[in-house]
């Protein structure tokens, strides 16, 4: 299993429902004590609901069903506290309406708050003078509000960052981290369920002599109509990455050899019939390979890369496929036999 550290959601869980089961356990051993049986099941329950959720996220990670559980239990236990034991237990309505900012996504967080919201001066109605319903009201909205706040300018920073951390700058594509997450994730889908990947190492040919008669600002623009075009002409799951300079990646997910074999040749035709600015045509060359069991990231990237070489070195505007040394002794065998 990969070796990452823990997200900012999980520790959350993590610690909540650890010290929530550490918490409830002296009560419930003191209902237990003085056999006051129903108190005591909903304590124990509650422990096991804790442990269970602690559990599930440390051995999982999954963090959305344990944060919509939790979350729901808060809110649920501070609106059955205020409506069972009176208007003195309001103050468990604030930490419990914050933790939803944190456990659910911005708009459900921000739903299940007002729907509380609307049930916490529901119960008010008849059991708070005016001036108390005034004041618990306008406190619970502006703590909802700053927690709404903060959320949208976390999640807005959140997806910035990632966009800085895994985007190419000049031509949109995937950077090399990006590159390497998506590589490490077909990597973990081939050896968990036998799903196939490939990659497609694509080099455009003599880009030196595009830079040296039009510029090299002419160049940028051919690196970003390159890329566009491939983009254009590729599924969700065969996705994009600049390796450097004018090399570009392709990661086809679910592709085996031959799929991947037809993709390249699809888009050497495409790229060889498009004129880019300035009128320039260009061709390009293709190392292709598919994930071989118990490969690494670096032996798959030297594979389609040696295969790449090839393809310059037979001509360029050409496709060479990694042909894993086995299937090549099985066609030499098949051919022998004709
Ligand atoms: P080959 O067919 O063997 O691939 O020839 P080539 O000229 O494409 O290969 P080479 O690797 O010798 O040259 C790549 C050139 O790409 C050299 C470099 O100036 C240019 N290059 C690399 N990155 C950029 C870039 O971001 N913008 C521009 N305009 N040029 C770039
Ligand atoms: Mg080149
Ligand atoms: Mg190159």
């Amino acid at each position: 299993m990969a070796t990452m550290g823990r997200s900012f959601k999980e520790k959350l869980l993590l610690l909540l429902t650890a010290i929530l089961a550490v918490a409830v356990t002296p009560f419930a051993i003191m209902r237990f004590r003085h056999e006051q049986w129903a108190a005591a099941l909903l304590d124990t329950s509650i422990i096991f609901v804790m442990l269970g959720l602690f559990l599930h996220v440390y051995f999982t990670r999954q963090t959305r069903g344990p944060g919509i559980t939790l979350s729901l239990i808060f809110t649920v236990a501070a609106l059955g506290s205020i409506f069972l034991l009176g208007i003195g237990q309001i103050y468990w309505a604030y930490p419990a309406l914050t933790a939803a900012f944190f456990l659910l996504k911005t708009r459900y967080a921000a739903l299940l708050s007002v729907v509380s919201l609307l049930a916490i001066e529901a119960m008010l109605w008849n059991s708070a003078s005016p001036a108390t319903i005034f004041t618990i009201s306008l406190t619970l909205v502006t703590g909802v509000l700053f927690a709404y706040s903060f959320a949208v300018t976390a999640n807005r920073q959140r997806s910035r960052l990632r966009h800085l951390a895994t985007i190419d700058p000049l031509t949109g594509t995937g950077n090399r981290r990006a590159q390497n997450e998506k590589i490490d994730s077909v990597n973990a889908l081939f050896r968990r369920a036998q799903v196939p990947g490939s990659i497609l190492i694509l080099d455009i040919d003599y880009f030196k002599k595009i830079n040296d008669t039009h510029g090299h600002i002419v160049g940028d623009d051919v690196l970003v109509e390159v890329a566009d075009l491939i983009r254009a002409s590729t599924r969700p799951t065969e996705t994009l990455y600049r390796y450097g300079g004018e090399e570009f990646i392709v990661i086809a997910e679910h592709t085996d050899l031959e799929g991947a074999a037809h993709l390249a040749e699809k888009l050497r035709g495409l790229i060889e019939q498009k004129v880019f600015v300035s009128d320039i045509r260009l061709t390009m060359s293709f190392g292709v390979a598919e994930l071989q069991p118990s490969e690494g990231r670096q032996g798959w990237l030297i594979r389609a890369d040696k295969a790449l070489l090839r393809a310059k070195s037979e001509g360029r505007n050409r496709v060479v496929l990694d042909v894993p040394a086995e299937i090549t002794l099985l066609s030499q065998v098949a051919a022998a036999g004709k």
